[in-house]
């Protein structure tokens, strides 16, 4: 039985001169509210990927996860300029010393090794003790034990204490919202979602992320890593304050929405199933990522394809027999591939014609989504 959770904090660095990790430190990071169970990633998601590896060589945890550097890599300011981000990955602790093994895909797509690093739990010596600005934690849906179920928890930034009420009552909106689309409705009972009130600016967030004005995230990852361990947190989204349109999802991070815009309900849910599931944005254009390369590589996200090889298509299964792939632009209640996918108008393809990864359609997830969105929740209950 893991008991507790072991947190590395490293810093990514990159630009002309190329990409480089480098170990800040390691802490103790509260009780482990993961599976006790699924230890090693069967996902295949993320662009980087970390392997705890115990002293006989063996494989004891892993995870795949993205990042803002991972994001920040495709857009031209990473030609010319330098840049910092501080991240972390945590796993169960282990009762000896471990090598953490950082991977990251090439071209292909393929994890290649980027970084290790030696951890002794025995040099560990206190907890973080930083940022812990005291938070009050309350329940929304509590359906059982940490270690089988999602445990997300939401996080209020920009609330002060006369604005708390207005806080629970946008969090308990979301979160209705949530559970108003499949696959969530069904799975309801695998989820415990708590609620952090933090009346006090303990967490930044910022807007207008690589020129997106849309585009909020924190980079604040050590008071939110902080802030996330005073509850039993899988997975983290962060509610902020705010009526102008925006939100953020990264995947295995976090992810944030403006609570107070018209459109909140729908940026949560889109957000969240990036951070939570990994999925691929659907819609094309409208960032300030580099698009319109010809595609090479079959993308990671479970719900965009490159169809580089249509008989083996990833959600074949869910493809009806006699449905053309690609499939004509117009074809309702089908799935199938159809051209237009991840910011990219040619050479991405989506699973349906339309989803909430796609537009603002009150669509639901496609089926494709829903199915990814499932396979993750297993991957914490069972
Ligand atoms: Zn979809």
């Amino acid at each position: 039985m893991f008991a507790e959770t072991l947190r590395v904090d490293y810093v990514h660095s990159g630009g002309p001169g190329g990409e480089a990790l480098t170990l800040d430190r390691a802490v103790a990071d509260g009780p482990w509210p993961g599976s006790q169970t699924q230890l090693i990633d069967s996902t295949n998601l993320g662009t980087y990927f970390f392997e705890v590896i115990d002293h006989q060589d063996r494989p004891i945890y892993s995870r795949g996860f993205s990042s803002i550097y991972a994001e920040w890599a495709t857009t031209p300011e990473m030609r010319t300029n330098t840049r910092t981000f501080h991240e972390s990955v945590r796993f169960p602790w282990p009762t000896a010393p471990v090598r953490i093994i950082f991977k990251k895909r090439d071209a292909q797509n393929v994890f290649q090794p980027l970084w290790s690093v030696e951890i002794d739990p025995k040099s560990i010596s206190a907890t973080p003790g930083e940022a812990a600005a005291a938070g009050a934690v309350w329940p929304i849906v509590e359906s059982g034990p940490a270690s089988v179920k999602v445990d997300l928890l939401l996080i209020g930034e920009g609330y002060n204490t006369e604005q708390l009420p207005k806080f629970h009552a946008d969090a308990a909106r979301l979160v209705k919202a949530l559970f108003a689309v499949e696959p969530f409705a069904t799975r309801k009972t695998a989820f415990n979602v708590r609620a952090l009130d933090l009346p006090s600016r303990s967490l930044s967030v910022e807007r207008n992320v690589f020129g997106l004005q849309r585009y909020v995230i924190s980079y604040d990852n050590r008071s939110l890593r902080a802030v996330s361990a005073l509850a039993p947190s899988d997975v983290a989204a962060i509610l902020v304050n705010e009526e102008q349109y925006g939100g953020g999802g990264i995947f295995n991070q976090q992810s944030t929405v403006a609570a107070g815009n018209q459109a909140a309900e729908y940026i949560f849910v889109h957000e969240f199933a990036h951070n939570f599931a990994g999925l691929g944005d659907e819609y094309v254009g409208n960032v300030t990522y580099e698009t319109g390369t010809p595609v090479k590589a079959e993308p990671w996200e479970p719900n965009v394809t490159a169809l580089l090889d249509p008989a083996g298509l990833k959600w074949r299964d869910l493809v009806e027999p006699g449905t053309p792939l690609p499939t004509p632009p117009g074809t309702r209640g089908k799935v199938g591939a159809f051209e237009g996918a991840g910011y990219q108008a040619k050479g991405l393809y989506r699973g349906e014609a339309d989803c909430i990864m796609f537009s603002r359609n009150p669509v639901g997830f496609c089926r494709v989504c829903q199915r990814a969105i499932s396979r993750m929740i297993d991957t914490y209950t069972r």
